[in-house]
């Protein structure tokens, strides 16, 4: 089972396919996390990665669209894979049919814009595993620790206000003209509304799958 998540930023894309992972045993793969764990280091790449990152804006098609490739090419993705966070724009969804990788399914999750502020600045992560929590909506057992390790969560530097400002035009510009590629595609597409609890999404999601 090959899944490309779709949505605003905020829409629930990662917290759905943590879930996707655990029951289907299929490998998440977010290129945001990805790309946060690249963003840490002090190399060359490193270092500007990051400022894409803080600036909201796409990091360049050449750069991520060769680190998908390869990650997707590792044993763990044999099974299959959920995508979150790639492709976002039409460049990168042309990627995966020139490197011949075929997708099953594509499943947008589709919110009004006015709930991305309140759920983006409620979000706390756990940067090593990508796991995503919020404060009031989906909080974790423990306030500031991640369920499974312990560890601190984290508000991602991209969360605030100012950035998630330049992120939502960067997707209206970039990301949700990519829809249209899909929706005309041979491919199954869905549309489900996110803006419901976590659990309502998760079951529609399923419904889907199986
Ligand atoms: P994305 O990966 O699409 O950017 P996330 O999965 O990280 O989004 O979700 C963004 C924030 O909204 C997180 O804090 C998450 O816990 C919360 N969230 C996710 N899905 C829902 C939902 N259905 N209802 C309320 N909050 C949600
Ligand atoms: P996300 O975790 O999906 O919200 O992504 C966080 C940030 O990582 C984005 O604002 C972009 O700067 C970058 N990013 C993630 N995925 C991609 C992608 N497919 N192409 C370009 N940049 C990306």
């Amino acid at each position: 089972m090959r899944i490309i998540l779709l949505g605003m930023p905020g829409a629930g894309k990662g917290t759905q396919a943590q879930i996707i992972e655990e029951e289907l045993a299929i490998a998440n793969v977010s290129t945001g996390a990805i790309l946060r764990e690249v963003s840490k280091s002090k190399s060359e790449l490193g270092q500007k990665v990051q400022i894409y990152l803080n600036s909201g804006q796409l990091v360049p098609d050449e750069i991520i669209i060769e680190m998908l490739v390869e990650r997707i090419s590792k044993d763990d993705c044999n099974n299959g894979f959920i995508l979150d966070g790639f492709p976002r724009n039409i460049e990168q969804a042309k990627s995966l049919d020139q490197a011949g990788v075929s997708i099953d399914l594509v499943i947008y999750l589709k919110i009004l814009e006015e709930q991305i502020i309140d759920r983006m600045s409620g979000r706390r992560i756990h940067l090593p595993s990508g796991r995503s929590y919020h404060i009031t909506f989906n909080p974790p057992k423990v306030d500031g620790k991640d369920d499974l390790t312990g560890e601190d969560l984290i508000h991602r530097s991209d969360d605030e206000p100012e950035v998630i400002k330049k992120r939502l035009e960067v997707y209206f510009n970039e990301t949700e003209p990519m829809l249209d590629f899909y929706n005309n595609k041979d491919i199954k597409f869905y549309e489900i509304d996110a803006s419901e609890p976590v659990k309502t999404v998760t079951e529609k999601i399923f419904k889907i799958i199986n």
